[in-house]
Parts: C-alpha cells; structure tokens; sequence
C-alpha cells in the first residue's frame, strides 16, 4: 500500500513532458503509473456547497472524485468539485474518454454538470452513468431540465462533446470497459440512491453516498460492496450523537462507516460527505476519534489523493 499524500491540489498531469504542468501534477501522475489505482477528491460536501475561512481546509464544494484505472478515468458524482476537475482536464490533450457514475441526481451530485469544460470540447467522449431513475425518469431528461429555463440560461444543446446517457437499475453489474468492472446496489435515500464498487486489476474501491443506515444493523448490501475493498469512500454526513434528530434524511454517520469498514474488512475507510455545518475543526476532531476507533480512517478533503 502506498501511503497517504495530501495537498498538490492543481492541475492534473497528462503526460510527463506536458509543459502546462505543475510540479505537484507531475508527481501525480508518476504516482499512477506505479499503483493501479490513484483515488483524488475534489468535492467532498453534502447538501450545498459552503466554502470560507471555517471550511478553506478540508473543503466546500460538493461531491466529486475521480478516480484514475491506469488510462481509465472514472469520476464518481458531479457535484460542484466537478467544475475544478473540469478545468484540469481541460488543460490536457483533447480526446479525452470520461466515464461519470452519479449517485443519484440530487442537486449536490449533479450541479457541477453544467459546468464542466470537457463537455463543451468537440473531440471528448463521456459516459454518464445512472442507477435509481429508472422507470419514472431518464438521465437525459434531468439534464435536460437541470439545464433548461428559469433553472439555467442554455440547453444541455450546448455540449460539444459526445456525451452519451446510461440509464441502468440498481443492482446491475456493469462493464464499462473489459478491465474495469462496477458492482451496483441500492441505497436508503429519498428518492434512491446507486452504491457502486469499482474492481481493477486487484484493487477495489467502494463509494457508498448517500445511504441512510438502521442503529443496530448492518446493511448487507453496503458490506457487500466493502468487503475487502482496498478504499471505503463511506456517506458520514453525521456524527451517532446527532443522527437521532436526522432519521429520514438519507444519511449515515462515521461510526457506521467504521463499523461496516471493520465488518466487511475494508483496508481504508474514507469519512464522505461532510455536513456543511461542520467546519475545519469539527471535521479535525471526527478525524481524532475516528483514528483511534479505525487506523485506517481518513477524512475526506479536497485535494486528498489515495494511491492503492
Ligand atoms: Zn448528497
Ligand atoms: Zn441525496
């Protein structure tokens, strides 16, 4: 396992010899031509973004991380973090070949779509993948709306880029590409959520947002998509203490992230989806208790990369 690097938050690196780069983007992208998998947080919020001098260090923007397969790149939920991502890619070679994974489409987890600089490029291909519309709704449709009239000021017409829409049901396996393999299930949300667990080569990576958990039990299909995974990216919008005011909200706290962490025996639990009421120092003192509960705990922040 390679160890924990935070920081270098820029650009990321296309090819060594890129002039654009950075120094920091340049590490980046040697880091993951030697681990098969290299994880990267830019939006690590729930509810609506909340940046400021209480929030400057593990972040404000909502949920977004990508995730990078050797050439493949994978970019769970497009929240607000989406928009910084964009503009890194943008700064790449043109071609690029995207594959996004939405959670759900509430407003945190889509609101960075519209904004995202590689749809507006004629020579990209990007796939957006979603699980808990089905039946009632098509991806295409909500963003349709999201960019529509009084909501935005021009149609998702706009694109330039081929984006294709990937409806699918929750609990599918899905094969993106033949090396990368994503198992899916449902999750207790308002409206339905999608978990996915992302398999490549050895490595695995769980992203579990937004769910909501039942005091005392585990959920067996959240385990599932932990069980042994190198990386638990885990919805931990509460705290135990103040769950019991928010039952029926769809989310779950850091104690049952480590509880499900130690249950399916996944190496690192990622603490996700912050409440954006809970600041800098807040987020430090979850990440104290959580360290001594679970070693191999973290708290999400923009810009944290995890190499696997
Ligand atoms: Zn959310
Ligand atoms: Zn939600």
């Amino acid at each position: 396992m390679v160890p924990l690097r935070t920081g270098d938050v820029g650009e990321p690196e296309w090819s060594p010899g890129h002039p654009s780069l950075s120094h920091g983007e340049r590490r980046f992208r040697r880091r993951i031509r030697v681990t098969e998998i290299s994880v990267r947080f830019w939006g690590v919020r729930g509810s609506v973004p909340c940046p400021g001098r209480e929030t400057v260090r593990y972040g404000g923007n909502t949920a977004c991380v990508e995730v990078r397969c050797g050439d493949r790149l994978v970019i769970f939920d497009a929240g607000t973090g989406l928009r910084a991502l964009g503009h890194a890619l943008a700064a790449g070679p043109p071609g690029l070949a995207a594959d996004i994974f939405i959670s759900h489409c509430h407003i945190d987890h889509i609101g960075g779509l519209p904004f995202f600089e590689p749809c507006y490029m004629p020579a990209n291909q990007i796939r957006i993948w979603a699980g808990s519309l089905l039946s009632e709704q098509r991806l295409a449709d909500v963003a349709r709306i999201l960019m529509s009239a009084p909501l935005f000021p021009s149609g998702e017409g706009v694109f330039k880029a081929k984006i294709t829409f990937c409806d699918f049901q929750s609990g599918d396996v899905l094969k993106p590409y033949p090396d990368l393999t994503l198992r899916t299930v449902p999750l207790a949300h308002p409206g339905g959520a999608t978990g996915y667990r992302l398999e490549y080569r050895s490595r695995s990576v769980a992203y579990v947002t937004d769910t909501e958990h039942s005091p005392g039990r585990l959920d067996p299909a959240v385990l599932a998509l932990a069980e042994a995974a190198d990386l638990l990216i885990y919805d931990c919008n509460y705290t135990d203490e103040e769950f019991a005011g928010h039952v029926g909200r769809g989310h779950s706290t850091w104690q049952e992230g480590v509880r499900i962490a130690e249950a399916a025996r996944a190496q690192r639990l990622a603490i996700f989806h912050h409440d954006p009421n809970h600041d800098d120092e807040f987020l430090d003192g979850v990440k104290a208790r959580a360290t001594q509960c679970h070693p191999g705990a973290i708290v999400a922040a923009e810009g944290l990369i995890v190499s696997l």
